[in-house]
């Protein structure tokens, strides 16, 4: 229901579209001679003497064709000297078709100003016409003078839509350039008609003969033309194809339609692959003579494969466009990728440098009291010991004192190297400062702790720091704390330094040189 209401809506739209294009003051009217001769054409009874005759009346326009009979446009042997001559040596059809091609050349823009450009339509329509013209002496058993007309005059429609309506035609061909819409769709979609259907009113408003009015209708859809008329048929045929060269002259994408004409022009006219390169070959010139004849400028004189290598070079610049920017990004990235890298090993050596003792290269009091933070919360968590030792070089006054400061540095450095040794991969060593060292013992229980600082201590005793001198002996306390910590416990770290501390005092108390491990009621544990 609603449908057959908006197809009405449409048909009424489009019929007056059509009424008020014949009827306005923009439609071009023909000059005399081509009104008088097409219906002279038409009349069974008309002579070749009298379009002769007719022609012969209009001066400017006989001088116009028999300039044309004698170019190479048609490349007649002998001289045509009169009108009549011209006519009888060309034929009715070809001089109409001359006749009605110099009255649409010389038809200009109407009176308002838009978009639409004249000259550039003309141009096109020129070459459609050469085109056409040059594809059908092509193909074999036809013979056709109103191919040229044909193809001048397929697009006709467009040219009295934007007269008749320049605002509404200029946003049509604002759609075609904007979204690269078909023409046919962007007119459907402003007027709700085609310059097909346009065209071919206006062309049947003027009285022109079926075989001019056919190809008019289905140069767009050439497959739907439903006659037998074999002539009819090819002209419609090659007003299509002439189309598609013209757009390989004229568009952007030369090469698409190149492909499109090769195929199109094998299947729709049998033309055979030579009789497409010639064509291919020749349109160029034929389109840059036929301006001359009809005193058209064209523009174009470049050959379809001339235009082609300048698509393909196009589309390879803009292919190498897109891969050296694809390459500048990847570099752009893997540079970003670096940096950051690079920025991040900078801030890891950063925090390293302030958790790590400048002199001796372990980690720092601040790093040790982190790690024993950590350490104690994963103990609670998994209700596992930690203990921790604490190290302090006996009489180390008398290094300094004895060789001077930079061995003291020199011992320092050495003793905790062989410290760092010997202890667990996951143990952490520390400077707690001044000659103190610190050893964090994660999941070691007071008993194993002791173990590990006997061992220490009498890898100490036995080593010997070696410079270019000397060799430096020394030897180290040892306070050990540890404990299971619990949530309940209120388990406290300076607690635990504390306890190490003072384990540490009583290993000094006992004479030094050895480890004492703290237990609560001062029942020190030693080794
Ligand atoms: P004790 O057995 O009682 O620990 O005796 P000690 O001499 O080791 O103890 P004391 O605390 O009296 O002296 C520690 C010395 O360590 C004093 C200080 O000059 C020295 N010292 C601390 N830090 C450094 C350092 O970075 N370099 C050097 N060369 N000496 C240091
Ligand atoms: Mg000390
Ligand atoms: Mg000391």
């Amino acid at each position: 229901m609603q449908n057959n209401q908006t197809n009405r809506k449409t048909v009424m739209h489009k019929d007056e579209i059509l009424r008020s294009i014949l009827l306005s003051d923009e439609l071009p009217t023909l000059p005399t001679v081509a009104s008088k001769l097409i219906t002279l054409t038409a009349k069974e009874e008309t002579t070749l003497a009298d379009i002769g005759e007719l022609i012969s009346q209009d001066i400017s326009l006989s001088a116009k064709i028999l300039k044309v009979s004698n170019s190479a446009f048609y490349s007649f042997p002998q001289q045509i000297g009169s009108i009549k001559q011209a006519v009888s040596i060309l034929g009715m059809n070809a001089v109409r078709s001359l006749v009605l091609s110099f009255s649409f050349l010389t038809m200009k823009a109407g009176t308002v100003k838009s978009r639409f450009n004249f000259e550039a339509f003309w141009e096109k329509s020129l070459a459609s016409a050469v085109t056409a013209k040059l594809i059908l002496e092509h193909t074999k058993g036809v013979d056709t003078e109103e191919v040229f007309v044909s193809g001048l005059l397929q697009n006709l429609g467009e040219l009295i839509l934007a007269r008749s309506f320049p605002q509404q035609y200029d946003s049509v061909l604002q759609a075609v350039e904007d979204r690269h819409q078909d023409t046919f769709a962007a007119e459907a979609a402003v007027f709700g008609i085609n310059h097909s259907e346009v065209g071919l009113e206006v062309a049947q408003h003027w009285g022109f003969p079926d075989v001019l009015l056919i190809p008019l209708k289905y140069h767009h859809h050439p497959e739907e033309y439903p006659g037998q008329n074999s002539t009819i048929r090819a002209t419609v045929r090659a007003v299509y194809l002439s189309d598609l060269l013209v757009k390989v002259l004229y568009s952007q994408h030369p090469e698409v339609y190149h492909k499109q004409f090769r195929k199109e022009a094998a299947k729709l006219l049998g033309l055979t692959a030579e009789s497409i390169e010639a064509i291919l070959n020749e349109v160029h010139i034929k389109v840059k003579e036929a301006g001359t004849y009809f005193n058209l400028k064209i523009k174009t004189t470049k050959s379809v494969q001339e235009i082609l290598q300048e698509a393909n070079i196009r589309l390879s610049l803009i292919n190498l466009d897109y891969d050296q920017m694809n390459k500048q990004l990847i570099l752009a990235k893997i540079h970003l990728e670096d940096l950051t890298k690079e920025l991040e090993d900078k801030n890891k050596i950063l925090d390293n440098l302030a958790n790590i003792d400048g002199l001796t290269g372990v980690y720092n009091h601040r790093y040790f009291q982190n790690v024993l933070d950590q350490e104690i919360k994963r103990s609670l968590r998994h209700n596992k010991s930690i203990s921790i030792l604490l190290i302090d070089i006996d009489h180390f006054k008398l290094v300094n004192d004895t060789y001077g400061h930079q061995v003291g540095d020199f011992v320092l450095a050495e003793f905790a190297k062989t410290i760092q040794e010997n202890i667990r991969e996951y143990d952490t060593l520390a400077r707690y400062g001044g000659e103190e060292f610190v050893v964090v013992l994660p999941e070691t229980s007071c008993e194993d702790a002791l173990v590990v600082g006997e061992k220490l201590r009498s890898v100490i005793e036995q080593t010997g720091f070696q410079d270019n001198r000397e060799k430096y002996h020394v030897t180290a306390s040892f306070g050990q704390a540890g404990s299971t910590p619990a949530a309940e416990d209120n388990f406290s770290k300076n607690d635990l330094i504390h306890q190490a501390d003072q384990a540490l005092y009583e290993a000094k108390e006992k004479g030094r040189n050895r480890v004492v491990g703290y237990s609560p009621k001062k029942k020190w544990y030693t080794f």
